[in-house]
């Protein structure tokens, strides 16, 4: 559980295009590349993502499928009238990304929720240093109180901040995930 980590993500979640955000939460810079082609030019097939995007039509053709499986695309079978064979032409499905977002932010939030009982259920031992892990105080008993990574005493740590910042997030979660999508 990395609570900096959900914080970050929801940064990205909130100020990108949707469906680009997703492709590249799923796939980095090559997912996003494909996205941003298929937004640009809907109903566009594997080549000509291929040529827009620069990336090989292999790698091309791995993200079409893996957002296809996810129901972030739809494809259909249309015969290209210079060649005579079958080609797939792709298009974003708005909604889908919609429905597939909220669904993250579902497992955000309770992630977020189960940290938050764990705050409020341990009290805490630190060292100071920013790079250290926070224990408990079984933990830091077990330790004899002296951090095991930069050895510093490991003293009573006040978490009341870090809750107070996870009540806050939950709450927006919550208020996000129950607005109608527009
Ligand atoms: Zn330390």
């Amino acid at each position: 559980m990395n609570f900096e980590y959900d914080v970050n993500l929801l940064k990205k979640l909130q100020y990108e295009d949707s469906f680009v955000k997703v492709a590249g939460l799923l796939g980095g810079d090559e997912y996003i590349k494909v996205a941003r082609a298929l937004l640009n030019n809907e109903n566009a097939t594997d080549e000509e993502i291929a040529s827009a995007t620069g990336l090989k039509i292999n790698i091309v053709r791995r993200a079409l499928y893996d957002l296809f499986g996810k129901s972030l695309i739809s494809g259909i079978r249309v015969k290209d009238p210079k060649r005579g064979w079958y080609v797939y032409q792709w298009k974003a499905q708005a909604d889908q990304v919609e429905a597939f977002l909220n669904n993250r932010k579902r497992k955000i939030l309770e992630r977020l929720k189960r940290r938050l009982e764990y705050e409020k259920a341990h009290n805490f031992y630190f060292c100071g240093t920013q790079s250290c892990v926070k224990r408990t105080f079984e933990e830091a008993m077990d330790l004899d109180f002296k951090c095991p990574e930069c050895s510093n005493q490991l003293v009573p740590y006040d978490n009341s901040e870090q809750i107070t910042a996870i009540e806050w997030k939950i709450k927006q979660l919550e208020r996000e995930i129950s607005l109608p999508h527009g």
